[in-house]
């Protein structure tokens, strides 16, 4: 059984009961909640950790992808960089390695885990066609669905599975045009299958095999955003909305199936278009969780584009998206190192926080505390309260003032030690009404 399928019958799981606890609301919330599909819980059964949940309701969570490059392969470093995601504070992983033994990188990640893993069967399904055989053209539907099968066994806790690209999408994204076209990897895959092989997409045609196969894992669908923009002038346009509304439709038909799934979105969108990209995806999506690439909302600052998504977070956790990928330093340039890793991770974190305040995901109770410890110039509370406690602490130790009560930035003339004296006190007539 799923868990939505057993929510669906009443049934309160040991999952649900602990995401519950760990979110703070009430179980009655979760179980309704995840038979309803607005929240998933990514945990296959083969893959022993601790659950947790994405969704309305909850705090939005953050996604870290790692994985080997065609041009770097170096199985001990992906590895390090999981556990730096880990240790930085993101929710869940993404492997997506595309060079070196893509069964054995999956099993170590997965082994070494103990947040939720995802992955993109068509990368390893499309790549070891290309080595055999010369190009992705070639995937026959067997190796498709083979590939996706042999991922869930391994435990695998979420998927994209690109099945919302089919010829009617294509035929939007070819009328239309487009400056940037595809810069989804598994989008391209796929479309250039369906174009050279002249059939409709098998991931497509014959969903519900996919379902049967998640169904028996209880893989949560991650149905992904091929037709996703890849640059700002290309947001929000038909081709994208074409395949939202087939996303919509394969939505319906994993619940009926009792399949939990969540819904992909761009990408590189400006600002002002995120609040209707996140309503017109929960309109046209029954309400199911939303899992944005940032998104990315300006184009022009490579080297930077952890902050530039870090800011398209913050807008889209606000306006409703449940779940939110990271975007390292390195993006558009690299293949990500493990420092660029962990500045993604806390980019991002930082964006969701600031979000979910405005979106009352949490209450700012933090925030609170923070401010009383800043007002009492207690460095240690503030260390505790932070984001990232050991870069607040290396920030103040590397220019340490000789009053150990302020900081250095205004010295002798600290504003919060000149007011504390006499704010909080009752001897000033001159402010007694
Ligand atoms: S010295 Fe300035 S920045 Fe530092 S704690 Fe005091 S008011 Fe704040």
């Amino acid at each position: 059984m799923t868990q939505i399928s057993d929510a669906k019958n009443g049934i309160l799981t040991e999952e649900m009961k602990i995401v519950a606890a760990k979110e703070g609301v009430s179980e009655d919330f979760i179980l309704k909640s995840v038979a309803e599909g607005t929240i998933v819980i990514p945990k296959n059964i083969n893959h022993p950790i601790e659950p947790s949940a994405i969704g309305a309701g909850l705090r939005t969570k953050v996604n870290a992808t790692i994985g080997t490059s065609t041009d770097i392969v170096n199985f001990d470093e992906e590895e390090l960089k999981a556990q730096i995601a880990i240790d930085a504070g993101a929710d869940c992983l993404m492997e997506l390695s595309i060079g070196g033994d893509l069964d054995e990188i999956r099993r170590r990640i997965l082994k070494m885990s103990p947040l939720p893993v995802g992955s993109v069967p068509i990368y390893q399904a499309a790549i070891e066609t290309i080595r055999e055989e010369g190009s992705a053209i070639y995937m026959d539907e067997d190796t498709m669905f083979k590939t996706i099968e042999k991922q869930a066994k391994d435990g695998i806790d979420f998927m994209a599975i690109h099945s919302s690209i089919n010829i009617e999408t294509l035929t939007r994204l070819k009328t239309q045009g487009r400056v940037a076209g595809l810069v989804s990897r598994g989008g391209a895959f796929i479309s250039s299958w369906i174009v050279e092989n002249e059939l409709e997409n098998p991931l497509y045609k014959n969903f519900d095999y996919v379902l049967e196969i998640a169904k028996e894992y209880d893989v949560v669908l991650s149905l992904a955003n091929g037709m996703r923009a890849g640059a700002i002038a290309d947001s929000t346009d038909r081709a994208q909305v074409q395949e939202l509304i087939v996303l919509g439709e394969l939505i319906d038909r994993s619940r009926d199936f009792g399949v939990q799934c969540m819904i992909e979105g761009p990408g590189h969108i400006p600002i002002n278009e995120i609040p209707a990209n996140v309503m017109i995806q929960k309109k046209l999506c029954s309400q199911a969780p939303f899992y944005m690439l940032g998104p990315i909302v300006c184009d022009v600052a490579p080297g930077y584009d952890h902050i530039v998504s870090a800011i398209g977070a913050a807008e889209s956790a606000k306006a409703g998206a449940d779940f939110i990928c990271y975007v390292t330093p390195a993006e558009h340039l690299a293949l990500p190192s493990p420092e660029d890793v962990k500045e993604g991770v806390i980019a991002t974190r930082i964006g969701a926080y600031a979000g979910d305040m405005a979106k009352g995901a949490h209450n700012g109770e933090r925030d609170l505390e923070m401010a009383y410890a800043r007002k009492n110039l207690d460095w240690e509370e503030q260390y505790r309260l932070a984001l990232t406690p050991d870069v607040a602490r290396a920030k103040r130790d590397a220019r340490p003032p000789e009053d150990r009560d302020a900081c250095t930035m205004c010295g002798n003339f600290c504003a919060v030690k000149l007011v504390n004296e006499w704010l909080d006190s009752g001897d000033h007539d001159i402010l007694q009404k």
